[in-house]
Formats: structure tokens, sequence, C-alpha cells
């Protein structure tokens, strides 16, 4: 079988540039673009599967620029090589790898069942649950130190019943409560399951990854937040960032009638947390700690 052969046209430029030579370059045919950017410099790479005509590219990369109201005074560099024999597709996917939390498998899309679990553990126990995540999309892949520690309070807490995801990112967390209650053959779930996202986005790619796991009808999925009127869950995982935990923390402990899972609280900011807690005659909970991470379970 004969490999793919890419050609790869890199564009030296700079960041408020970045998005106009994106743009351009994919109105100049390519597949797919990859940026990497430094304190003074933004190079961009794009990939296209037939070679590129360099008037054509320049002429659509000007365009860009145009539309994106940036000066063009300065002549563009262009750097064309063509990376024979070279899948940068296969590439990419090939460095992500599944990765273990306890009982849990979170890997990309494109493995089978068998690859996904084999690459992990050696002595697996029959209670270990896969969750295909599609990477790059949204944050909550499974790599995160914040996420685990979401999956191992869950793996702790969760005995089926209700969830609430708030911030779900990828739907990570809302996938694996799905995953870990089942529904019963011929009867409705016995769970009720609800993530929630400030990120329109988010949402869109937490769906399509629920339909990847075929848990899609068994999340209800909710563009927003959670304030004083939001149901109350039995548990709640809540994998945001110190001020917004703060901020929310009446709405998040009244929407938790049993658990609330604190993660996304870096070491130095939890005495912060614990003392906004206090405030709220909170004085009993958990403390997990994941490298310079800290979740709190209440
Ligand atoms: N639950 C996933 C993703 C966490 S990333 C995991 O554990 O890996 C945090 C997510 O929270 C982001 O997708 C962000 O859009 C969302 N978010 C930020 N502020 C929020 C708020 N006030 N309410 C709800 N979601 C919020």
């Amino acid at each position: 079988m004969t490999q793919k052969q890419w050609y790869a046209t890199q564009v030296k430029t700079t960041s408020s540039q970045r998005e106009a030579i994106e743009y351009g370059l994919m109105e100049a045919g390519a597949r797919g673009t990859e940026t990497i950017a430094s304190h003074d410099l933004t190079q961009i790479t794009g990939y296209f599967a037939r070679p590129v005509d360099e008037t054509r590219l320049r002429g659509a990369l000007e365009d860009a620029l145009r539309i994106y109201g940036c000066r063009t005074d300065k002549a563009l560099q262009l750097n064309i090589t063509e990376f024979a024999d070279h899948d940068w597709l296969a590439e990419w996917k090939s460095n992500w790898q599944p990765v273990a939390v306890g009982r849990f498998i979170i890997g990309p899309p494109w493995l089978s069942e068998t690859e996904a679990l084999d690459s992990v553990v050696t002595d697996r126990g029959s209670d270990t649950i896969l969750i295909r995540i599609n990477p790059g999309m949204a944050f909550g892949t499974g790599t995160h130190e914040t996420t685990r520690l979401c999956l191992k309070a869950m793996q702790r807490h969760f005995h089926g019943g209700s969830f609430l995801d708030v911030g779900t990112g990828t739907g990570i967390l809302a996938i694996a409560a799905a995953k870990m209650s089942p529904a019963l053959e011929g009867q409705t779930a016995l769970t009720t399951i609800i993530a929630c996202d400030i990120d329109p986005d988010a949402i869109e790619i937490a769906k399509q990854n629920a339909g990847l796991n075929g848990v899609l009808d068994r999340i209800g999925f909710r563009i927003g937040s959670v304030d004083e009127s939001t149901e109350s869950a039995d548990l709640v995982c809540a994998n945001l960032t110190e001020p917004v935990i703060v901020a929310l923390l009446p709405a998040l402990l009244g929407a938790a009638c049993g658990r609330l899972v604190l993660s996304g609280i870096l070491a130095e900011q939890v005495e912060m947390v614990k003392a906004r807690l206090l405030e709220l005659a909170v004085i009993d909970f958990e403390i997990d700690q994941d490298g310079e991470w800290i979740a709190l379970t209440i």
C-alpha cells in the first residue's frame, strides 16, 4: 500500500495575522493547518493533498489578510516543503495513546476496543470502562490531572442516581457517569445525567463524544451554568478554575444533594476555596492531590 503524500507549506508570520493566514491556507485548498506560536514568531503550516501553486497560494493569503484587515506591505515568507511518504495525520493520531484512570480507559475513536484496552493495562478487571473521546476539540481528554481527580472521585462516590457535570468540555465526566450506570434493558435509565457548559461549541463536541460512546440519549446537554434554580443531583462535579468555583460555590452547594467534587484548583489556591467554604459553613471535605492540582469532595 502506498502511503499518502502530503505537501506542506510553512508561512512565518505574526500572531496578529494568525487567523487570516490559517483562513487563507484553507481557502487555497489546505486540508488542515498547524500553528506553532512562540513569543515573537508564529509559524503556520498548511497541509495540502496536491502540490501547491505558489502564485495561487500567495493570492489567497493576500486576499485573506485584506479580508481580516491586516497590513500586507511586508512580503510573506513562503517556505514550501514536500513531505514525501509522510502521513502527518497518522503521526498526529499515533501520538494519542489511551490513558488509564482507575477502571476507566480513555482512548481516541480511531483505535479498536482491543487496541485501546491492550495498549494500557495488562491485568485489567472485568469492570473496565472504555470511554472514547475525540482529542484536540475541547478540554477533557483524560490526560489532565484535574479531569483525572474527578474520575477518581466519581469512582468512589457515584453509585447511580443523578449526576450533574458543570463545565462538561468534551463531555468526559458525564459519559463516564452514563457508562458506570448502564441503562437496564427494556427499562428507562435509573440515572439522570445532566451536562452543562457556557461554551456552545463544547456542548456540540460533548454531544458528538456521547454519540461515539452510545450514550447520547442518556445525557441531557444544556448550554449554561448552575444557579439557584438548578435541579439538584446526588453527585455534582465541577472541574472549573478557582475564581469560577469561588463565585459559583453557593449555587454548586445548592445543586448537590449528595456530594460535590470541586476540581481545577491549584495547590496555592486551595486556602481561598477553603475559606469560602468555611464562610458557607462547610467544614467537612476530602482532599485529593495530583501534582500541583487539588480536588475537594464535599
Ligand atoms: N469536565 C471536563 C472539562 C473541564 S474544562 C473535564 O473534567 O475534563 C472546564 C469547562 O468549563 C470548559 O469547557 C469551560 O467552557 C466551562 N466553563 C467555564 N466557566 C463555566 C461556568 N461558569 N459554568 C459552566 N461551565 C463553565
